[in-house]
């Protein structure tokens, strides 16, 4: 939505300035407007100077965060951005534990006199040289 739509759900708007207003913040029981609400590029900007959050004054208005861009999508909250890191970095790990893994026997077949095939040798070569990327310590 367009910041004129939106102040059009506010009590006590005032007109600021070119793409400026400022209402009384929907999120607490506000008398002196203490929201500012500005357009900006494609999205409207709002802030509480007695601290509330975006997402509750969202909330208390029946909206969600991407009601706030002109053009609605869905926006990703950063709980998720958290979690999809998560995912990332168990994915590393876990090609980290295999590279570990991996190393660890080609360097045992290696210290036993056993001939190791080239592909693995390149491969452990591989795994090093990824560990080290990821600056993994301890690894053969
Ligand atoms: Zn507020």
């Amino acid at each position: 939505m367009r910041a004129q739509e939106f102040i059009h759900l506010l009590k006590g708007v005032r007109h600021k300035g070119k793409n400026q207003w400022i209402a009384c913040c929907p999120a607490h029981d506000d008398h002196d407007p203490s929201l500012s609400i500005t357009e900006h590029q494609d999205r409207v900007l709002i802030k509480c100077w007695a601290g509330c959050d975006a997402l509750s004054i969202v909330n208390s208005l029946g909206l969600t965060l991407g009601d706030l861009f002109h053009e609605k999508h869905d926006y990703t909250p950063p709980h998720a951005f958290a979690k999809r890191e998560m995912a990332q970095r168990k994915q590393t790990q876990s090609k980290q534990e295999q590279a570990i893994t991996f190393l660890s026997v080609v360097t045992a077949a290696l210290k036993r006199g056993e001939t190791v095939p080239d592909a693995d040798i390149q491969r452990a070569r591989r795994a090093k040289a990824f560990l080290e990327k990821h600056n993994v310590t301890g690894a053969a």
